[in-house]
Formats: structure tokens, sequence, C-alpha cells
């Protein structure tokens, strides 16, 4: 079930909450989720809820679900 958390963003409850990092790629900021499955990073725009995978295993179950990105803070500890 996809769950609205603002005008332009959803989160599936029925898929995976997935942590992701913010870096900068070419000059923009993308969420960089690195994936068990196919064990490479994926890219995404900067923002927190569900997304597609863009994943390289063919038997990810995150081409079923996709997943919800969420933004782990920087330890700066
Ligand atoms: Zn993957």
């Amino acid at each position: 079930m996809k769950v609205p958390i603002d005008e332009a963003r959803v989160i599936d409850l029925d898929a995976p909450t997935v942590p992701a990092h913010e870096r900068i790629v070419n000059s923009a900021r993308r969420y960089v989720f690195d994936c068990p499955h196919c064990r490479r990073p994926h890219f995404h725009g900067p923002a927190d809820g569900h997304r597609e995978a863009h994943c390289d295993d063919s038997a990810s179950p995150y081409w079923r679900s996709g997943y919800n990105l969420a933004l782990v803070e920087p330890d700066n500890g």
C-alpha cells in the first residue's frame, strides 16, 4: 500500500526500507544505496520515498517491490 509523505512522494508499506547516504556525483546531490543483492551502489535523486530498483541482479526481490529510501544521517563521531 502506497502512502503519501508529501505532495510528490510516497512510501510503499509493502516494500522494504533501505538506508541511503548522500553523495555528490558529477556536482549533483544523489542518494546512494549499497545494494546487498547486486553488491553495487544504486543512485537515486536526493529525496526519501519509494523508488523502483535499479538493480543489476535479475533475481533481486527489489524488482518486484522497489524500496523506500531513507536517508541515514552522517556519523560525525
Ligand atoms: Zn542491486
